[in-house]
């Protein structure tokens, strides 16, 4: 099926085409006939499935086909995460490239003057996170009595942050009369009876079921002791050359140690969480978007909806407290079709957790013990059995499969080739 099917405008086909996209995602070929029918939609839908433009894109449209001269904001997205928002509201600007309206990005951390001063020229989108929109609804520098469609994104997200009373708080400035479309990765009852009393008939809409992961995410369990993780993660990184790489920390404590540590062994690493300043946590993203920094550590909630391109490792230095967050995790790297692995370092007081995970995900991971870190104490009696050969056995061929183990110079090769094709972008 191809985009021109789904009964888009000229613009938004044309600013499509601009960005690459050939065919639409599984989520855009449900998600935006009903939406452009102006049905509320909920969608069980995972990051990295495409799933921003298909919402932004119908709402690009019917904002096209009943523009007005008057500016006002007719369309409100509400994100977990200043990252996300930052996102969502630069897609919002590449697909409607080619049509005339403002969107506005509104999170914490930043000024709220410049905000205001840009509300008051006239924005017709909103994208924002739910404290800093509430700054504004609260000290009246926005109105929404006129809101035509209102996007709750990662409402699962939102739910594991504490944003549900905000979120309350916030559909109560939002007319009875507008368009509903939630999106969320799992379905816990709280969103349920969320969704239950915003939604009006909702389509509903599953692409995935709600505990799968990216399919093309290859994932394996390193097992090692704790003590010596980060030498692991050093090794690996080194040897097997990663660039790229997105590590989960479980402590924002434990992503600066990791990311100093990574330095001090001669890796470029940055480490990203709440802690930070918007402009560091802006700056870092943007190093390792452009392949300057190698390594980022990044916490849970700062690395929530962080979308890099053919992001192609993702390790888990700890695994996390919630297994759902697992899954958000690992759908860092696969995006969009692209391939990926994610790597999860697990020591023995982890194996309840990796249990859990792989209940929820209903298979085990495949274990691969590294030669030179093997663990003093097993992983874990009743975890499930590893599926997968032993490191031990396949690393010989592992390393020349595809010829010689890459090297520092095809780092390098990748950073500059990166930067090239970022600068043919821009020109
Ligand atoms: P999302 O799930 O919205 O975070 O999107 C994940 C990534 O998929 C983003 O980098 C999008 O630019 C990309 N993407 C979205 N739709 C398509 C498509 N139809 N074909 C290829 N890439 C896409």
């Amino acid at each position: 099926m191809s985009f021109n099917k789904l009964g888009l405008s000229t613009a938004l086909l044309k600013a499509i085409q601009d960005k690459g996209y050939i065919k639409p995602s599984e989520i855009q070929k449900e998600a935006i006939p009903e939406i452009l029918k102006g049905n509320d939609i909920l969608a069980g839908a995972q990051t990295g499935t495409g799933k921003t433009a298909a919402f932004a894109l119908p709402i690009l449209h019917t904002l096209q086909n009943a523009e007005s001269k008057r500016r006002r904001v007719r369309v409100l997205v509400l994100v977990p995460t200043r990252e996300l928002a930052s996102q969502v509201g630069e897609s919002f600007r590449d697909y409607g490239s080619n049509l005339r309206f403002r969107t506005s990005i509104l999170y914490g951390g930043v000024s709220i003057n410049t905000q205001i001063d840009k509300i008051k020229k006239g924005v017709d989108i909103v994208v924002a996170t739910p404290g800093r929109l509430l700054d504004h609804l609260n000290q009246k520098t926005l109105n929404l009595f006129e809101l035509e469609t209102f996007v709750l994104d990662e409402a699962d997200r939102m739910l594991d942050m504490g944003f549900i009373r905000d979120i309350k708080k916030i559909l109560k400035y939002l007319p009875e009369e507008k368009q509903n479309l939630l999106f969320s990765a799992t379905f816990p009852n709280e969103i349920k009876s969320l969704a239950d009393s915003l939604l009006n008939s909702p389509k509903r809409i599953q692409v995935k079921s709600n505990n799968s992961t990216a399919d093309k995410v290859e994932q394996v369990v390193y097992p090692v002791d704790k003590s010596r993780k980060r030498e692991l993660l050093a090794h690996c990184i080194k040897e097997e050359n990663w660039f790229q790489v997105l590590v989960f920390s479980r402590t924002k404590h434990g992503a600066n140690k990791l990311a100093q540590q990574l330095n001090k062994e001669g890796i470029d690493a940055d480490a990203l969480h709440g802690n930070k300043s918007q402009a560091q946590r802006t700056r870092a993203l943007k190093d390792f978007k452009d392949s300057k920094t190698q390594v980022l550590v990044a916490t849970d909630i700062a690395a929530r909806g962080i979308d890099i391109s053919l992001l192609p490792h993702v390790v888990n230095f700890d695994l996390p407290y919630v297994p759902e967050d697992y899954i958000h995790r690992i759908g860092r790297t696969a995006r969009a079709g692209q391939e990926g692995k994610a790597i999860s370092l697990v020591s023995a007081d982890e194996h309840k957790l990796l249990f859990d995970i792989e209940k929820l995900l209903k298979s085990p991971i495949p274990r691969e013990t590294i030669i030179g870190f093997e663990p003093t104490q097993n992983l874990s009696t009743d975890a499930p059995k590893s599926r997968g050969p032993s490191r031990k056995k396949q690393n010989s061929s592992r390393t020349s499969k595809k010829g010689s183990p890459r090297s520092k110079t095809s780092w390098n090769k990748r950073k500059n080739k990166n930067k090239a094709s970022k600068n043919n972008r821009r020109s």
